[in-house]
């Protein structure tokens, strides 16, 4: 396996545009699955196989891609986007810094045109890489933006919003006007507890308040799409996954809370926690005893 996972990187490091599709059907060949593209509206459809959602929009005069997975993933889209269109991907925007969103990033390297994300998330990519020794192995975006940004590409309007502090400090929400359609990144685990990264300015107080203001900013007819869902949901959706998801954040904290006013220890208080009060439909395991550290921290004392 590491010497495919090798040999694939490798490949997409050495690789101009016309060596794609031979090593498209090289993975193939390997039995390594690809993942599949699914049309939404217009032009514009998601790419799901391992890691974050992938976005994108592909037609005559643009093409879009909105985070990129990891490297041998990444390669296998590639190779589904060469099927379609010749064009050099005009811009590729990552929605934050995790790794199952912008690892893939260097299969990119020379096949697009223009790398946006936010200002803190290319502070925290440069971080992250430097912490794992790999800067050399990664493509970092060559634009940032603070609030807001707004381009046209191809036949779209892209306007990228920063609400604050949410998942990390650096998540972007993506707006493909003509389309309506937002990729939310992991500002929204539909139907599934959300990872909370303090290491990264996370902020669960701001998360909520950042999702109410998605809600006014977007309408009924908007579709999201979702960095990731529980086990049988979909990665796409409406406003009402985002009210759900605003909804345990704030049972949470004031769950949290409550527990602290009346004394109980954040190790009592994992113990006895099998899910939040309120919000019991999203479950437990690991991820509410990180959900619940997390929200103690930030109470504070
Ligand atoms: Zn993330």
């Amino acid at each position: 396996m590491s010497t495919r996972r090798t040999f694939l990187k490798q490949g997409s490091l050495l690789a101009g545009t016309a060596m794609l599709p031979m090593q498209h059907i090289m993975a193939q060949a390997l039995g390594i699955e690809a993942g599949q593209m699914q049309s939404l509206r217009r032009n514009v459809g998601i790419y799901t196989e391992r890691g974050g959602t992938i976005g994108w929009m592909i037609d005559k005069s643009g093409v879009i891609v909105i985070d990129t997975q990891f490297p041998d993933q990444a390669t296998n889209f590639i190779g589904k986007v060469k099927e379609q269109t010749d064009r050099k991907i005009d811009l590729l925007i990552n929605t934050h810094h995790h790794g199952d969103h912008s690892g893939g990033n260097i299969a990119f390297k020379g096949l697009v045109n223009q790398v946006v994300a936010h200002s803190n998330s290319k502070i925290n990519q440069e971080r992250v890489a430097k912490e794992k020794g790999n800067v050399d192995q990664t493509l970092f975006p060559d634009t940032t933006y603070d609030t807001e940004w707004t381009k046209n590409v191809g036949d779209e309007i892209v306007k990228l919003h920063y609400f604050g502090a949410g998942h990390t400090n650096g998540d972007t929400m993506i707006h493909l006007e003509n389309a309506n359609i937002v990729h939310m990144g992991d500002l929204l685990f539909n139907h599934r507890l959300p990872y909370i990264d303090p290491s990264a300015g996370a902020s669960i107080q701001n998360w909520i308040k950042v999702l109410r203001k998605a809600r006014k900013t977007f309408d009924k007819d908007t579709l999201f799409i979702f960095g990731h869902a529980g086990e049988g949901y979909e990665v796409t959706g409406d406003l009402s996954a985002l009210k759900a998801k605003e909804l345990y954040l704030k049972k949470l904290l004031k769950y949290v809370k409550k527990e602290k006013k009346k004394g109980t220890t954040i190790e009592q208080l994992k113990e006895k926690t099998e899910t939040i009060p309120g919000a019991t439909e999203w479950g437990g395991g690991r991820m509410k005893n990180i959900n619940l550290q997390v929200a103690w921290d930030e109470l504070g004392g």
